[in-house]
């Protein structure tokens, strides 16, 4: 029986920054319709990883690949989210989730259809036609990931996307985002340093630790989906939490405070 080939798959790499060891050199498999969070201190690498998967920062060593194909130092290969939206301000919400096909000279009939079809099927539906000034923040983000998905690359990276918004905003949408991904079956990568966040999202939290930046540990999430709010008081998550914890306090290169983890 030959083994389902991996969505995603980073073979030994690593970065360098002249003396500076960013990243060294990482494994990382993730299987097609995985939600995996990274998580970790600053300075523990995830920019530097993330850069690397999107394509935009090329390795010093190792390869990654998509569908087992190799795509090392190529752009445009994943769908990719920061936690700034980037949305233009003087373009609508419907163009700015067609923007990936205007920038490339114009959205179709067909991909404008279907911007209105995400927007409206993902709760923005009243707002196509408004700009971004005139909604909330957590609407902004519905924007940006809706653009993300318009752009069909099976892989999405979502960097802190949630990071600017206040802890009640943040928790809708981790469960809006949960239902995206249960209907759209992408396989996402998350990163954030909000342990609760990477518990409550994710299949596998990849725990990450500084000097040099590394993957620490992957802990397998077994709680059950849907996963209602409730889940983040559950025992499972507690240990889940402890443990991940305990894995960036007691690592003797973090040098980490309390307070650091929100930094
Ligand atoms: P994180 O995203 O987890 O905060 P980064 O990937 O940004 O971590 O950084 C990992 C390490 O690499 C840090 O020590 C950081 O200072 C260093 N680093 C990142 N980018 C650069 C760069 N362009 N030049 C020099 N050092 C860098």
């Amino acid at each position: 029986m030959t083994e389902e080939t991996p969505k995603l798959e980073l073979r030994g790499v690593s970065r360098d920054f002249g003396e500076t060891l960013a990243l060294a050199p990482t494994d990382l498999t993730v299987r097609p319709g995985e939600f995996v969070s990274v998580v970790g201190p600053s300075g523990c690498g995830k920019s530097t990883m993330f850069n690397i998967v999107a394509g935009v920062l090329r390795p010093s060593l190792g390869s990654v690949l998509i569908d087992g194909r190799d795509v090392t130092g190529r752009a445009g290969y994943v769908g990719y989210m920061l936690q700034k939206d980037l949305l233009l301000p003087w373009r609508t919400v419907l163009d700015n989730i067609v923007l990936g096909a205007l920038m490339k000279g114009g959205a179709s009939r067909a991909q404008r259809e279907e911007g209105v079809e995400l927007a409206t099927r993902y709760g923005l539906g009243d707002f196509i036609n408004h700009y971004p000034s005139a909604l909330s923040g957590g609407m902004r983000q519905r924007v940006a990931l809706m653009r993300t998905l318009a752009m069909h690359r099976d892989v999405m990276l979502l960097d802190e996307p949630f990071g600017a918004l206040d802890s009640q905003t943040r928790l809708a949408m981790q469960q809006w985002l949960l239902s995206v991904w249960k209907r759209e079956k992408r396989t996402i990568v998350f990163v954030t340093h909000d342990i609760d966040e990477a518990i409550f999202l994710a299949d596998r939290v990849v725990v990450m630790t500084p000097r040099p930046g590394r993957i620490h540990e992957i802990i397998d999430v077994p709680i059950e989906r849907p996963r209602p709010v409730s889940s983040l008081t559950r025992p499972e998550f507690i240990g889940l939490k402890q443990r991940i914890l305990e894995t960036i306090y007691s690592n003797p290169s973090t040098g980490m405070k309390e307070t650091d983890l929100h930094a």
